[in-house]
């Protein structure tokens, strides 16, 4: 449903590729939106419950405050969700039974900018009603909406980012074609308006102990992601040219925004012939921004099976459809292969110390039902590819507690209650997701403290 530049003009910057939705388009989306007898996008689909039919309804009669009113009751950041959002909400659409769905994701992204637009978003600072300090570590999505929720409830609200700048992988991992950067600080700008505190360029256990943290704060978040990379143990991961697709993405990403100069000559694409090992959303960032910088050919090899067209018959309407997706970044050129399993990685002859391609081979998955057990090789299928960048898109295992020894093993109440005053949040808590779970867990969990906290102050009362 999404329509984007065209690629000969798209591929020339890293501005976003994604058109907004025209007025009539609009319309006329709108008007499907209200053909919908039970909607099942809002409850069955979006984690943050975004009430999408009245957004729509509102949005529709041209009632855009009243539309944004309804949006912003249960999501904070819809600027970075209308942008960058896989829109589960689209895959329970009624209207996608039988054609394309609503593209809510579209139309809420229409509602905050034109929120935006209009001056109706004002920062709104409050006084600090309640003696409650915050510190929250890590400021991605998570700790953003952590931060909001209890800035605006009336605690004191300081955030602690190791990195240079905040945002998390909404800064440093997702590409400016997809997500502009300019658009986190417009609203880090609100934040601090409304007086959230940002220290940036601080890690919490190196630059500042959490014993002190203690000190400063009563309650602690722990909001720093699930960044542990899954690696690849095979020969040849060691040399040159072998990277993981979050270091090279957050280089281009840093060059973008003028953090640094030019991306180090080891991470770049110019020139040469690149593998990505990994074919989900990271892997198809990697592509795109492979062709921007110039790579002469761009490989992504996934070791599951190629997912189906349509729904299969275990996975009905209203489910996510889990079929095979096509990224502006594939529409860019891609040789995608799925069944592909890399078993060693080889050197360049001429540059020993260099990768020079890979020896994979194809396999078929042996099944248990609908599940998949273990992928067995095809005799006969193993192929070489040249490859002079291979970027390792395979996930993330977990949080990578770093220097910080409170996040050795992150387990959780379901309310995100890690132990007295300290609590986690989004991907830290719960493993690599998306950027909507991550702002539904942070509101989720600040919840869980300011109940927490009005219990504690309810039994410190007098009877
Ligand atoms: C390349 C890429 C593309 C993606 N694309 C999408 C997409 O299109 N749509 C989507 O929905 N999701 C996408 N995701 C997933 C999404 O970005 C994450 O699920 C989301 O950012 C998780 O939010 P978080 O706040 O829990 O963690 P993170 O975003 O990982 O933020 C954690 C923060 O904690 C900081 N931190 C860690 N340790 C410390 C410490 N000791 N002290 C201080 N700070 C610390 C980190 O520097 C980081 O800023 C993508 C992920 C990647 C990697």
């Amino acid at each position: 449903m999404s329509e984007y530049r065209p690629i000969i003009e798209r591929l020339r910057d890293y501005r976003p590729v994604e058109l907004r939705l025209t007025d009539s388009a609009l319309q006329k989306e709108l008007t499907r939106c209200q053909d919908c007898g039970i909607p099942f996008c809002h409850a069955l689909g979006c984690p943050l419950y975004n009430l999408i039919p009245e957004i729509n309804l509102e949005a529709k009669s041209g009632r855009w405050a009243s539309s944004l009113g309804r949006l912003l009751v249960t999501n904070p950041f819809p600027e970075f969700t209308g942008r960058v959002c896989p829109a589960l909400c689209e895959g329970s659409c009624v209207q996608g039974l039988h054609e394309n769905p609503v593209p809510a994701r579209l139309v809420e992204l229409e509602v905050i900018e034109r929120g935006f637009s209009l001056g109706l978003i004002k920062s709104s600072p409050r006084s600090q009603s309640l003696d409650l300090a915050v510190g929250v570590i890590g400021g991605g999505p998570a700790g953003l909406a952590v931060a909001h929720r209890l800035n605006r409830a009336g605690a004191k609200v300081t955030v602690y980012e190791k990195d240079a700048q905040i945002g998390g992988f909404l800064r440093y991992g997702i590409p400016d074609f997809k997500l502009e950067k300019e658009v986190i600080d417009r609203r880090l700008e609100l934040m601090m308006a409304d007086g959230v505190t940002f220290h940036r360029g601080v890690e919490a256990g190196l630059d500042i102990s959490t014993r002190l943290l203690r000190k400063r704060h009563q309650v602690l978040v722990l909001a720093i992601g699930a960044r542990r990379k899954r690696d690849l143990a095979i020969p040849g991961r060691d040399l040159l040219g072998v990277h993981f697709a979050t270091d090279y993405l957050a280089a281009q990403n840093r060059v973008n925004s003028g953090e640094e100069a030019a991306t180090p000559a080891d991470l770049n694409a110019f020139g040469r012939k690149v593998v990505v090992i990994g074919g989900g959303d990271t892997g198809s960032d990697c592509v795109g921004t492979a062709w921007r910088q110039g790579a002469v050919e761009v490989s992504q090899y996934e070791i599951l099976p190629k997912p189906p067209a349509t729904r299969a018959p275990d996975n009905p309407w209203p489910q996510w459809p889990r079929t095979l997706r096509t990224s502006s970044s594939h529409e860019e050129g891609c040789l995608r292969r799925w069944g592909v399993n890399t078993l060693e990685l080889t050197p360049d002859p001429l540059s020993p110390g260099h990768v020079g391609g890979l020896r994979a081979v194809e396999v078929e998955w042996e099944m248990e039902g609908a599940r998949l057990i273990k992928p067995v090789p095809k005799q006969g299928s193993e192929f070489l590819k040249e490859a002079d960048l291979v970027l390792l898109a395979m996930g993330f295992t977990g949080p990578e507690p770093g220097s910080l020894r409170e996040a050795q093993s992150i387990k959780p109440d379901p309310l995100g209650r890690l132990g007295p005053g300290l609590y986690a949040a989004g991907d830290a808590a719960n493993g690599p997701s998306l950027v909507v779970r991550a702002i539904s867990d942070g509101l989720k969990v600040a919840e869980t403290i300011l109940a927490d906290y009005q219990a504690q102050a309810a039994s410190l009362q007098p009877s």
